[in-house]
């Protein structure tokens, strides 16, 4: 065991590296700024050096100020912290490292005319353009009930999709993914991140996707299995048009992909580290895996 440096016995993991917060980062900056500005006033070289002890307490400590993530939230307005949190997008696969150009070419071959090169790169859009609900209904995934007012998966695709869920562990995750991304499977490594709060796919230390849980990752395979027969144009779309058709599916589920436990939904307060608001969640009622998580502004035209 490596003997740890001074840096390591100073840093505090729980709110640096991936569990930094940028607004209350921004806000120390801003406060360190001030005081070095008045040390200045007194002698003007402590201006920086007092600077300099301050950034360096911020880089390896998270904070400046002890209770900052209280400060953040009294005094900073929602809309400039929604602005800087770092809070994931779920399942938006796709932001994928540019792939280096000595892979062998994987892509070449999928790449037809229609779809746009780079696509996968270029974040949401490809995936609003798709209207998953009509797709999901043509495909056959979805149909109506029997009163017609509300959709329901049709039950040949939910025993296909259920078959698929039991199969899937996590080489299959892998492989999938490395398929709809284009990277190795071998290069994607699954963790949990934000104190467990999300389930993410990393390559080379890059997120190329965001899951609530690890069963909702689990679920979002299993239907991109499923669905891949049921659509004509299935190799033309994109990794982020799959993921989203996948995602469509998830407040369907009606037992729980990791433990096969009933579901429930209902509105939580989610929290980040100085943010917390109102989101819609599906959650297994015996594991409590978190298996979608709407924000509750995105559902309801805003009030104000
Ligand atoms: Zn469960």
């Amino acid at each position: 065991m490596p003997t740890p440096t001074l840096a390591d016995r100073l840093r505090q993991p729980e709110y640096t590296g991936e569990n930094r917060c940028t607004p209350c980062t921004v806000v120390n900056v801003v406060i360190a700024a001030a005081l070095s500005l008045l040390l200045g006033v007194a002698w003007p070289p402590l201006a920086l050096v007092s600077f300099a002890v301050f950034a360096g307490a911020i880089y390896f400590r998270g904070y400046l100020v002890p209770g900052t993530p209280t400060l953040t939230k009294t005094y900073l307005p929602d809309r400039v912290l929604r602005w800087f949190d770092k809070e994931p997008t779920p399942t938006r696969v796709g932001s994928a490292p540019a792939a280096p150009a000595t892979e062998n070419d994987a892509d070449a071959e999928s790449t037809s005319d229609q779809v746009e090169a780079g696509q996968l790169d270029e974040g949401g859009e490809s995936a609003e353009e798709l209207d998953v609900e009509a797709s999901l209904l043509e495909a056959g995934a979805l149909d109506w009930d029997e009163s017609g007012d509300e959709l329901r998966l049709d039950p040949a695709f939910e025993s296909a999709w259920n078959d698929e869920i039991e199969r899937t562990d996590d080489a299959t995750i892998r492989r999938r993914l490395a398929d709809l991304t284009d990277l190795d499977a071998d290069d994607i490594s699954l963790e949990s991140r934000s104190r467990n709060r999300w389930f993410v796919a990393v390559v080379d230390g890059t997120t190329i996707g965001t899951w609530e849980s690890r069963a909702a990752l689990v679920a979002d395979v299993a239907a991109d299995a499923a669905l891949g027969d049921r659509f004509d144009d299935w190799d033309r779309l994109t990794g982020e048009q799959r993921s989203a058709l996948a995602r469509g599916l998830r407040i369907y589920l009606d037992r729980c992909p990791a433990c096969g436990g009933d579901v429930r939904f209902g509105s939580e307060t989610a929290e980040s580290c100085c943010r917390s608001w109102e989101v819609f969640v599906v959650r297994c009622d015996d594991c409590e895996e978190r298996l979608l998580e709407v924000d509750a502004d995105a559902l309801e035209p805003e009030a104000a």
